[in-house]
């Protein structure tokens, strides 16, 4: 058990106001493996006032060199690989390959695609008369989740840096060890003290505070709803700009003409991968009526290999709030075919990979967002009942479409009510727009769409 006592603020590692810590737990094994410090208002506001302080010289530095200190930084990831996804899988829970490649290696890929984009990007442009400044927005404090957990900081962490802006961090209370890791990389990249700032706390406390904090011009917050509301009315209510990426309840829909058996297999990998905990997986999967009972044992038999390999949900709340919702799912009338609210393991936080079927629209688990690995197998009568069911939720986050042509999908894909489609098991791409219709969210992040937020314009006319 690691006790760390410092916040990185201003350039260094200072001691934290208060006395009250944070234990980090290991969810595959319920261990306390480190405590990290509880920030409070004062920390917050001692990051903000040297994000506030850093902000004229950092605007000011050439694109050029924010660039190079962002490639820099990159650089430091990749010699950190190892390091990130040894540590996002001991507090999150996550099996070492996934962290390897997908919790460690989005990350370097984003921060690379941000050192790229600040070197390229046009900040000046002539329209008419008027020549246009795209200057940074300032101060951003940035909220984050636990699910992915670098990754999240670095969609806003490298997007504001390449812009110009400075930033201050409040990670989520479960995976505060690979935010450290990140300040040490920013420090090490040579990022000048105060432009990256890192409080750990409590979301209600520390969270609150920054979004309160009238130092900030910009709050970017990526977690539930319900969190997500109720601080955007706070920093609306003091006119700062918001950024809101929130849930999702994504439709996975499959035509007839599609290759069922891989439809209905990378369907069932991408709910499970992460242990479910995906904003932007594809929970609800649409089968023509036709094909519905062989769908739904392709389902049940990709579920069931998928066993052991998966790891545990990131704390016990979680696990009994996706227990709750496989047991509200079955008082309902769906049909389980795989998996169950019963855990597969005496330790460690685990729920069973789940599979329903005979999930109507209207049911709760075809609604909400359940954030585990539980998949529900929606039956549809023709293409405008597949697509009156994809758009039937608040959300409107991913998705995906089958079908034996590819015109034909997007053709359905284009009347979805959501941020990103998939076409035909389409690969992610770091560099498009991610973000949602809808309750999903206000904003973009990634690419330079996601670089764009971070940016107003000021136009001088001639
Ligand atoms: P959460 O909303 O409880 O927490 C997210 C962050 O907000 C944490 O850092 C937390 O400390 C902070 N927070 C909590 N209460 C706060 C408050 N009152 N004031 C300020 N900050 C506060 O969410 P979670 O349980 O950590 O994450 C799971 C949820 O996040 C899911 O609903 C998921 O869909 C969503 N999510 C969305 C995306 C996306 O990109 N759209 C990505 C990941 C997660």
């Amino acid at each position: 058990m690691k006790a760390h006592d410092g916040m990185y603020i201003d350039g260094a590692w200072r001691p934290a106001a208060g006395p009250d810590v944070i234990e980090v737990v290991n969810p595959a094994d319920e261990r306390v493996i480190a405590t990290v410090p509880a920030g409070t208002v004062e920390d917050v506001d001692a990051a903000v006032r040297a994000a506030r302080a850093a902000l004229p010289g950092w605007a000011a530095t050439p694109p050029a060199e924010r660039a190079a200190r962002l490639a820099a930084l990159r650089d430091g990831l990749v010699a950190r690989r190892d390091e990130i996804a040894e540590t996002v899988t001991a507090e999150l829970g996550s099996p070492l390959k996934l962290s390897q490649t997908v919790h460690a290696g989005v990350p370097i890929a984003v921060t690379g695609s941000y050192a790229e984009l600040a070197a390229t990007y046009a900040f000046e442009e002539r329209t008419g008369n008027s020549t246009v400044f795209h200057e940074p927005v300032g101060v951003v404090g940035a909220i984050t989740p636990w699910n992915y957990p670098l990754h999240q900081i670095v969609a806003k962490t490298a997007p504001a840096l390449a812009a110009g802006c400075t930033v201050v961090v409040k990670p989520a209370e479960d995976t505060p060890l690979v935010a450290r890791l990140f300040a040490r990389a920013v420090h090490e990249a040579g990022i000048p003290a105060g432009v990256f700032n890192l409080v750990t706390g409590l979301g209600p406390v520390a969270g609150q505070a920054l979004a309160e904090h009238p130092g900030v011009d910009l709050l970017s917050f990526t977690g539930s709803t319900a969190v997500g509301r109720r601080i955007g009315a706070i920093a609306t209510g003091m006119v700062k700009k918001v950024a809101l990426e929130l849930g999702g309840k994504s439709a996975n829909v499959i035509l007839p003409g599609a290759d069922l058996a891989r439809a209905v297999n990378v369907g069932v990998a991408n709910v499970m991968s992460n242990s479910g905990q995906t904003c932007s997986a594809w929970t609800r999967m649409l089968v023509h009526r036709d094909q519905y009972d062989e769908a739904v044992e392709l389902a049940a038999a990709a579920a069931a290999k998928y066993g052991d390999r998966i790891g545990p949900l990131v704390n016990a709340g979680q696990r009994e709030r996706v227990r709750g919702y496989i047991e509200k799912g079955v008082a309902e009338g769906a049909r389980l075919v795989a998996g169950g609210p019963d855990s597969p393991h005496e330790r460690g936080y685990h729920v069973s990979p789940t599979v329903f079927a005979d999930v109507t629209p209207e049911m709760t688990i075809a609604q909400e967002e359940i954030f585990g690995p539980v998949l529900s197998v929606l039956r549809y009568a023709d293409e405008e009942d597949a697509l009156r069911i994809a758009n039937g939720t608040v959300y409107g986050l991913a998705g995906a479409v089958w079908a034996g042509d590819e015109a034909e999908a997007v053709a359905f894909a284009r009347h979805m009510e959501t941020g990103q489609v998939d076409i035909n098991g389409g690969r992610f791409n770091p560099l498009a727009p991610f973000g949602g219709y809808k309750q999903s969210g206000v904003g973009r992040e990634l690419g330079a769409h996601g670089l764009t937020e971070y940016l107003q314009t000021k136009s001088l006319q001639f």
